[in-house]
């Protein structure tokens, strides 16, 4: 099957040189100059993987996110031209999945996107897990279908945060460290930062948790990582 990837960058001679890469790999490329059209171009495409640049003019990439996650649990990966830690982190926060740091050889770009896409397409097909079903307390996963439900209710979860969720769900009570978590969300291709981690935990515990601060679900081992909590109430 032939994935459609929007590109969403404003340096143009950038953004050709992706779409014509991709176009050689065989994807279907639509290609965005700026933020409010990205949002259009996505609505519009519904493409498998958006690659965003987070400097744009109009509005910025981090706003694109939030406008696309409103929706849509679509990867994402974000160029960022600032090697800033603050600028990966607030887009990890707002959704992301991956970050590359400008310069990246289209080769690299390549192999992110590949390996997105796999784990995307790998949902619900690993064998003897189709229809199960992990629940801890009022909070149920039905691995099948990538679905998370706090009380009956739908959570929004990205396609990252829900195979750390399910990571931890598999595992109850069983201490996991940072390292762990980089390991089984290696795929992604995400840079080997152990603050990465607990942005991401951060915000899964921001979904599933009625109280962030003082967390039922996922639970803190000091200095070693985190645990699923083996009964909530
Ligand atoms: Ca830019």
């Amino acid at each position: 099957m032939k994935h459609t990837i929007l590109v969403v960058e404003d340096e143009r001679k950038l953004n050709t040189m992706i779409a014509d890469y991709l176009k050689a790999l065989e994807y279907g490329v639509v290609s965005a100059y700026n933020g409010i059209d990205a949002v259009k171009l996505f609505r519009e495409h519904g493409p498998d993987l958006v690659v965003l640049d987070l400097m744009l003019p109009g509005i910025d990439g981090i706003d694109v996110i939030r406008k696309i996650r409103e929706s849509s649990s679509t990867p994402i990966i974000m160029l960022t031209a600032r090697a800033e830690e603050t600028d990966k982190l607030m887009g990890l926060d707002s959704g992301a999945d991956d970050y590359m740091t400008k310069p990246f050889s289209m080769k690299e770009l390549a192999a992110r996107i590949r390996a997105v896409l796999r784990r995307v397409e790998d949902r619900g097909r690993a064998p003897g897990r189709e229809g199960s079903v992990l629940s801890l307390g009022h909070l149920v996963m039905d691995v099948s279908k990538r679905s998370v439900t706090k009380r009956g209710e739908v959570l929004k979860l990205t396609s990252l945060q829900f195979d750390i969720l399910k990571y931890f769900m598999e595992q109850p009570g069983r201490v996991i460290t940072r390292g762990d978590i980089l390991e089984e969300i290696q795929e992604y291709g995400s840079e080997g930062y152990e603050r990465t981690v607990d942005v991401h935990i951060k915000n899964i515990r921001k979904i599933i948790e009625d109280n962030p601060g003082e967390p039922e679900f996922i639970l803190t081992v000091w200095g070693v990582g985190y645990k699923l909590a083996e009964e909530v109430e």
